[in-house]
Formats: structure tokens, sequence, C-alpha cells
């Protein structure tokens, strides 16, 4: 290189993943570049959170009374942009470990995937903690100047071009803090003007808490939102503040803005986002709660603040009767923090209570995304149990279509009268229940039958066990004697007691050890055969999740339950009684007990059936020509 080098400048490497990262930002079409600022200001403002509580609970900070604010200036003729603050600074350690490497090792892959898959990347920068980097969108070189709090620290320079290395020299600056100066890019300097910048800062980062001041004035709004009254504050400032502390350009589906006095004093200001990612749903990663006390913040992302099941609220609390010097340890097991988190949740709960009441259509796109959660919820919560089964929705058979409109409360008030229980099957799909032949019985009495499709329902379901008094029954298991005993009756048949009792012993013989037990079935109407799992045993969602956990896992062995009034099964059963050694007849059966398997989503191989039912087809159609000829 050719510019002058200083003998203590050392030139570091950045991390193999780094580099890419770097090359992805770089290069990438970016609508919206201006995003930059927002995360060089939001660190900033970390800085200034951190040594704000580090001020109030240490004795020795550099610059003790330094005015916490962010300034912006700018140089039109040398496409200069600087942005200081008077924060916590960074040893030579930290400047190595926060602006050498990558902290969440997925982040490359994922920026890698929304590549390309040509998604806009700009939101997912800020929220995967590589927001610095987006300086080198618009920056040709980036010098970061830096001294930390600590009250003999040495101050650094740190620069890049965004290339594969940066430096580090020994620096003097004579306060607490970082300065990042920024040479832009030819084609972006148009951040180099007053207009552009506020409007930036006004657009993403109006509610920080400091001032952030672009030549000397004050652009943002400062005042924290959560503790203004709610009439103060207009929808789009919490619009607005929901994106500033999400990192996205997406709306909430929902806020809820309060504040308590008793037992326990604080503000709370919550949103239900329009949707959040596997990494929440699934991976079980928490969103964020901003934790205040008294104004001054302790914790970005807390965890403690809600149950797991609520992971996906998003938020401000501050307390004012919280210690400042809760250490990040000792914030899980405080007492007010237990406090918080019960009357927390309850808020939520009812406030979701409210909105299933009151607004159906914003619950039922609440539901779709939460749902799954709140059901996690009814097995974690013993608290609030009643109170989560009351918001659960279900698609039934009553549904028209696959909308989760069915509430247990509904479900309770148009059951029948005798009916002691809650009917339910469980399926992947509405579609797939729907050719449920356990469900022929319930259709045709018209008795309301739930469709649990999410794999945790099982789970719930074992935990709920019933609801207002009356049990969960699944209608594919053993016994469904729960409507009254002279309802319940079997098929018509012309077949006699013998000729039953012979046809069943006959598949038994076949089946052998694949099930159970063959029994004559008093719930199918139009289908020959069913699997019906034994009573307490193991239903099929249950199933499939364990092979999918142990590839050799053992099936359950189930009942085959069987139609005695289905011609197929009065053809067979004469068939038998004429020739037992009728080779039709052994095919038939092993045909009818794959169907049923089929319809389980229990067979392995689905092609297996494609020959027998090939050889069937060429006796059909020598029978049909017979007829005609
Ligand atoms: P994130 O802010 O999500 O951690 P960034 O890439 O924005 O990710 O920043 C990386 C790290 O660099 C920060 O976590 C912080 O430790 C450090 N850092 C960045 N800017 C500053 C600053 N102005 N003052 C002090 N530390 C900073
Ligand atoms: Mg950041």
């Amino acid at each position: 290189m050719s510019k002058k080098t200083n003998p203590k400048t050392e030139v570091h490497e950045y991390q193999a993943e780094m580099q890419k990262l770097l090359e992805i930002l770089v290069h990438s079409l970016y609508t919206e570049r201006e995003i930059f600022l927002r995360e060089l200001v939001s660190n900033a403002s970390d800085a200034m959170s951190k040594v704000q509580l580090t001020t109030l609970t240490e004795g020795n900070v550099l610059d003790k009374d330094a005015e916490l604010q962010i300034k912006i200036t700018f140089d039109e003729n040398k496409h200069k942009l600087e942005i200081e603050d008077s924060g916590c600074g960074m040893t030579k350690e930290e400047l190595v470990s926060n602006l050498g490497t990558i902290a969440n090792s997925g982040t490359l892959k994922f920026l890698q995937q929304a590549q390309a898959e040509n998604k806009s990347a700009e939101n997912l920068i800020g929220q995967f903690g590589v927001g610095f980097y987006s300086v080198f969108m618009v920056a040709e070189r980036v010098e970061l100047t830096t001294r930390s709090w600590e009250v003999d620290s040495q101050a650094w320079e740190w620069t890049s071009s965004g290339g594969g290395q940066y430096e580090i020299t020994p620096a003097v600056y004579n306060q607490r803090g970082t300065r990042v100066t920024i040479f832009l890019k030819e084609d972006a300097k148009e951040f180099c003007s007053k207009w552009k910048l506020e409007s930036v800062i006004k657009k993403y980062s109006n509610y920080l808490p400091f001032p952030v001041k672009v030549n000397e004035e004050t652009v943002n709004q400062v005042k924290a939102i959560w503790t203004q009254s709610k009439s103060e504050v207009k929808d789009d400032q919490y619009i607005d503040f929901f994106k500033q502390i999400s990192h996205s350009t997406e709306e909430p589906l929902h806020y809820m803005h309060f504040s308590i006095d008793a037992p326990i004093q604080y503000y709370a200001l919550l949103y239900f986002p329009e949707s959040v990612g596997n990494e929440v749903v699934y991976a079980r990663e928490s969103k964020d709660i901003a934790l205040y006390a008294q104004k001054v913040l302790i914790q970005s992302g807390n965890t403690d603040l809600l149950p797991s099941y609520l992971r996906f609220v998003q938020g401000v609390v501050d307390s004012e009767d919280l210690p400042l010097n809760v250490s990040r340890e000792s914030v899980q097991k405080n007492v007010l923090i237990e406090k918080i988190k019960g009357s927390l949740s309850l808020r939520v709960l009812k406030e979701l209570e409210f909105l299933s009441e009151q607004n159906v259509e914003k619950y039922e796109k609440f539901w779709k995304q939460y749902g799954i959660l709140l059901k996690e919820g009814i097995s974690s919560d013993f608290k609030n149990k009643n109170r989560l089964m009351d918001l659960l929705r279900f698609n039934s058979s009553l549904s028209k279509d696959d909308s989760p409109d069915v509430s247990l409360r509904n479900y309770l008030e148009r059951m029948r009268e005798e009916q002691k229980e809650i009917f339910y099957v469980t399926g992947a799909s509405r579609e797939s229940i729907l050719h449920n032949p356990n469900l022929e019985y319930f259709k045709n009495k018209g008795i309301e039958v739930l469709y649990l499709t999410d794999q945790i329902d099982d789970f719930m379901v074992t935990d709920m066990r019933e609801y207002d008094g009356k049990t969960l029954k699944n209608i594919s298991q053993g016994d469904i004697d729960g409507i009254s005993d002279n309802d319940i009756s079997a098929p018509e048949t012309s077949l006699s007691k013998e000729e039953q009792s012979d046809i069943l012993a006959f598949f038994k013989s076949q089946l052998k050890d694949r099930v159970s037990e063959v029994s004559e079935s008093k719930r199918l109407v139009d289908s020959p055969c069913s699997l019906v799992t034994p009573k307490d045993g193991m239903t099929v969602q249950m199933e499939k999740m364990m092979k999918m956990m142990d590839k050799k896992f053992e099936g359950e062995k189930r009942n085959l339950e069987v139609n005695m009034g289905h011609p197929i099964i009065q053809n067979l059963s004469e068939i038998l009684q004429k020739d037992k050694k009728h080779p039709f007849l052994k095919d038939s059966i092993e045909q009818l007990y794959e169907n049923s398997l089929l319809i389980e989503g229990l067979l392995e191989n689905p092609v297996q059936v494609l020959s027998r039912f090939q050889s069937f087809m060429e006796s059909a159609s020598a029978y049909e020509l017979e007829k005609i000829s």
C-alpha cells in the first residue's frame, strides 16, 4: 500500500467468514442503503446505555460527567461523515473481537440464503449482530477511533476499506467513547446533507433515549415513549418505535401499553409481531424485551420477564422499583422480576382474551402465527391453564373451510345433551383427516369432531385431559362408547354370527402379528375397514414423531376394525364359505390392510400396492368384458 505506515500499526485479517459476509454486504443490491446510519447510531446508543449503567454502579469511570449524546457532522467537500458518541468505547481486545469476527456463527449462512433467494437483507442485518459492517455499503474507507471507559485506558484507531483486512494503531483521543469517520463512496454522497441525515434518523432512530444531534441540533424525540400516557402517544409513534426496536420495516400485529403501580411499579410497552422466524417458534429463541430500571437500560434481551411460550412478545419494561445494580445473573433470581413476570403474563393473556372476543379477525391472524405457542403453554403454565384453554382455536367437522374457528366453549355449547366427551381426531391436515374412515360414524350422526393438525397436539391433549368437566376423546382410539350406549350400533349386515366370526378369524390368520386384533366395527359407514389405536395406545401422529427421532422405533400394533355391512366384506365372506383357499381372499385382505395403512399415512412404501392393484384390475376388466360379450 502506498500510504505512509505507522510503525505501530498492526494489520489484521478478517475471520474468513467475515470476509464472505462483507462481500455479500457490499455486492448485494440494497434498496435502502440508508440503514447503515440506523446501525451506527444504534451502536452508539447501546454504548451509552452501557456506560450509563456502569457509571451508576461502579466508582471509577472515565469522563464521569460527559454528556450522553450522539454527534453527527459532515464535510461535503471531503465526502466525509462522522458519528461520535460518549459511550463505553472499546479496548484493543474488544476492537478485535467486536469488529473482526462474526458473533453468531449462523449469520453468514442465513445471509447467503437470503441472497440466493433474492430476499432483501436490510432487515436481517441489524437482527444478526452484523450491523456495523453495513457501513461498507456506503463507505470507501472507515476510521474508527475509540477509548474505553476504564480510567487509564489507551485510545485506538481501527481502519478498514472493507476488503480482507483491517488495521489497528494506537491513537490520541482525549475523551471516552467512539468516533466513526466514514469516507463515502462517490455514489453515496447524498448522505452529506443535513436534510438527508435528519430524515433517516427520524425514520429509524427517532426514539433512542439519547439526543442525536446533526450539526449541533437535536433531531430525535429522546423522551421515552413508554413512560408517557397512552393519550399522549399516537398510533404512528407506537408503530415507528416498534420498527426501531425490531430493526425492521414490518408493522406489528398488535401492541399493548400500560403501567402498573402495585404491587410493583412498572411501565410496559409490548408488541406482538406480525410474524416471527422459525428460530423463535421451533428453536425456542426469545424475542427481546428490553429491561429498564429507573429509565436506565439494564438488559436489552431479557428472557425472564415472560414465560417461554410467550417468547414472540417484543418490547420494553421499565420499573422504578428495580435496583440499578441487578446484574444479568441476578435478574433471573430477583423476586421483583418474578412478580413482574406474573403480572405481565396475566396481562398478555387477558389482552388475548379481549382480542379473541372483540377482534376475531385479528385474533385469527394471531392464532395462525402463535397458536402453537399457546398450546405449549398448556403443558407448562399450570396456573393459567384454564385461561389458555379458552384461547385455543380448532378446525372441526363443522367448519366450512380450514380456518381455526372453533373454541372449546363453542364445542360445549353445541354438544349433544347426552354426549359426555369432546371428540377429536389427529392428522397431518384437514385434507387428510377428511379421509379418515373413523370419522364416518360421527359425520353420519352429526356429532362435532375437532381436527387436531399440529404435532404438539397429542402432548397438549394429554396435558389438558378435560375441559369444563368433559374429557377429550380421540375417535381413532379403541372404545368410543362415549355417546349413549344404544346409540352406537353395528351397521346392518346379511352375514350370520358364524360367518362373521369366520371372516374375522380369516383376517387375523392372514395378518397375524401385524395387527393386535381384528374386530367388528361399530363406527364405519362407507369404508370396509379401518385401523384403530388400542385404548391408551400411541396415536399415529405420536408414532410418526417417534419414528422421526428414532429410526428403529417399533410402531404400535393397531386393531383392524371391519365393517360387516360393507359389500366387499360380504362378498369376501361368501367366497370364504365356498372356497377357503381362493387366492383372491388373501390378496384382498392384504390390499384392505394396506389401504388402511395408507389412509393413516403409515404405509412406508405406497408404491408397493400398485402391482396387486393392477392384477385386481386385470380380473375386473375380464369380468366386465364377460358381462358385455
Ligand atoms: P451488534 O450491535 O448487534 O452487537 P454490530 O455489528 O452493530 O453488532 O456491532 C458489533 C459490536 O461492536 C457491538 O456489539 C459492540 O460491542 C461493538 N461496537 C460497535 N459500535 C460501537 C460503539 N460505537 N461503541 C462501543 N462499541 C461498539
Ligand atoms: Mg449493532
